[in-house]
């Protein structure tokens, strides 16, 4: 039997085709119905054992990324969601050695693609198959959920509806493949803050419900109904907390989108330019010129096209 002494794994971000946020739990967290759908936007997590000269932490962190100012963001501490799934991991089976953990993030960090979560979910994956845990599916699946709400899904990928907090996760029929702008902001957001603004402004939020037309849409794979269904109900908040995110939803949408909405908890903003059984010259188009106007705005920091669904983390 070949060891491995180096892991990579590679896991998609994810944007929500529908985010439901109900009244907050006892427990501190909302209720939510959360429709994630994967995109090929990749982070690529590495985990190797630890040269025996350096000292015995159990992980050590480094990060490469998209820019200088995303990777100001993410801690390289134990306060790292990559570090803290391979603390759990160890934890739950008494396996592990020390590890040097490398992040490439091509996720937005802040962004509301649920990069750190994401990380979390391929470092589970990459030390599972390191340490030679070998844990079920299943068990994976349930450490994901005790690291956060939205780290199932980077396991799983393609289109999922989460409930309960976001972790109680079904696959959804999605037999289409869509196209999908992204304007990053220069800024981020914080996902806590966006809740806070959330509850300030809904305080009577209603329990939150699975859209139909959006589950049809997506079963029938027509992307202008899927377009139409698109909603997300921390847009408001997160449009008051960053006023000029109105501007880019509306410049997305005046270039001809199908559907335009704030990613989770933002700043992202998600375009979809077309899909399913669409003629792929006319998304092409229609993808060129909301990719024009999103430039033309000034307010992204950068301007990417990606696919969706994808699947969940992937051993590479
Ligand atoms: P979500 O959509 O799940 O609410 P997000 O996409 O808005 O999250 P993340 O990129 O996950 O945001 O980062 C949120 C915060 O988490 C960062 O500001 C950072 O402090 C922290 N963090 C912890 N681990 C990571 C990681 N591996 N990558 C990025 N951020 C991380």
């Amino acid at each position: 039997m070949t060891v491995d002494t180096t892991v990579t794994v590679r896991v998609p971000a994810k944007v929500n085709l529908q985010l439901a946020v109900g009244p907050r739990r006892e427990d501190g967290f909302h209720a939510l119905v959360n429709v994630f759908h994967a995109v090929s936007l990749f982070d690529e997590v590495t985990v190797k054992a630890a040269s025996p000269r350096r000292p015995r932490a159990l992980t050590a962190l480094t990060a490469t990324g998209r820019s200088e100012s995303h990777l100001a963001r993410v801690p390289l501490d134990e306060g790292n969601l990559a570090a803290r799934a391979a603390l759990l991991l160890a934890e739950e089976t008494g396996a592990g050695f020390p590890v040097d953990i490398h992040l490439d993030k091509r996720i937005p960090v802040a962004g509301g693609m649920a990069g750190g979560s994401a990380d979390a979910a391929a470092a589970l994956v990459a030390c599972d198959r390191l340490w030679g845990c070998d844990l079920s599916r299943e068990r994976l699946l349930d450490l994901a959920a005790r690291l956060g709400s939205d780290v199932a899904f980077g396991l799983v990928g393609d289109t999922a509806v989460g409930t309960g907090r976001g972790e109680l996760l079904e696959p959804m029929a999605s037999p289409g493949r869509y196209r999908w702008v992204f304007a990053l902001s220069p800024r981020g957001l914080s996902t806590a803050d966006v809740f806070g603004e959330y509850d300030r402004l809904r305080p009577d939020a209603p329990e939150p419900r699975l859209d139909t037309a959006l589950e049809k849409a997506l079963a029938s794979g027509d992307a202008v109904a899927l377009g139409a269904s698109l909603s997300n109900d921390l847009q408001p908040a997160a449009l008051s907390l960053l006023p000029e995110l109105r501007r880019t939803l509306d410049a997305g949408r005046g270039a001809g989108a199908l559907g335009a909405l704030v990613s989770g908890s933002g700043p992202t903003c998600a375009f979809l330019v077309g899909g399913g059984a669409e003629d792929p010259g006319a998304v092409a188009e229609r993808e060129a010129g909301v990719v024009a106007a999103l430039r033309a705005t000034g307010l992204c920091e950068q301007v990417i096209a990606a696919d969706g669904d994808v699947p969940g983390t992937t051993v590479v």
